[in-house]
């Protein structure tokens, strides 16, 4: 399961919320990291490029109502993501959480196992269809549902893994290559929502925290190179 952060399809580069040249790189490497490892994967992707339910409901809005429209931010990002890996040559199916027939099919939890054996990458948007959530918790909760072996978290803000404090705060900051999901929460090391974290405790799914912005990051996580922090 790779959870990619909306903002990881922007660039610093442009001022366009979705970056065509960023997604197609990110897409060349999902697909081929897909053949060469022959391995089952499955996409959730974010929608901060776009809008987050803090930013709406922090002007006053109705925090459900910013929230229902970040998920819908999720499913833009999910369709251009799901462009440009076809555009690679492999098969995606786009799942969303909120139902819009026209456009995807409905996250069926059968349907999106089918998927991945039949070597789709499975690009689940619209996170739980609930609000209150980031894209975190639903990435945990559907890599239990699918029994991901693993959680891929790609940053995108320049920090590569998990350090004993904000790196770009403290250059003193060390990063841990392994460190216990008890040790993220009690230490407050904010790399990942503290639900999503006690989630992947209670169902033992490891996460791998590793620079997504990186060419090449995703090959070496696949590959078991030592890059980011291994949380388990
Ligand atoms: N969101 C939600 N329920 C979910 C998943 C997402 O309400 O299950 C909303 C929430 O407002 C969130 C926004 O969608 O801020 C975009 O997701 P997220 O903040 O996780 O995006 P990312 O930071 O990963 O780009």
């Amino acid at each position: 399961m790779l959870k990619l952060s909306g903002e990881a399809l922007a660039s610093a580069a442009s001022d366009e919320t979705i970056d065509a040249a960023t997604v197609a790189r990110l897409a060349r490497e999902i697909a081929a990291a897909r053949s060469e490892f022959e391995v089952e994967m499955a996409v959730v992707v974010g929608g901060g490029n776009i809008w987050r339910g803090t930013t709406g409901a922090g002007e006053g809005m109705d925090r459900a109502t910013s929230d229902t429209m970040g998920m819908l931010a999720t499913v833009v990002n999910a369709l251009a993501l799901q462009d440009a890996i076809e555009r690679e040559g492999q098969p995606t199916r786009v799942l969303s959480a909120v139902q819009m027939a026209e456009v995807c099919e409905p996250y069926i939890r059968r349907r999106a196992i089918r998927h991945l054996e039949k070597g789709r990458v499975v690009i689940l948007a619209a996170g739980m269809g609930s609000p209150y959530f980031t894209t975190d918790t639903p990435a945990a909760l559907r890599a239990a549902e699918i029994e991901a072996d693993a959680i891929m978290k790609g940053t995108h803000s320049g920090v590569d893994g998990v350090y004993s404090a904000d790196p770009r705060v403290q250059p003193g900051a060390v990063r841990y290559e392994e460190i216990g999901f008890m040790e993220v929460v009690s230490q407050d090391l904010r790399v990942m929502d503290l639900t999503a974290i006690t989630f992947c405790r209670d169902n033992s799914i490891p996460i791998l925290v590793f620079d997504i912005m990186e060419p090449g990051n995703i090959r070496a996580a696949l590959a078991g190179d030592r890059i980011g922090t291994l949380i388990s």
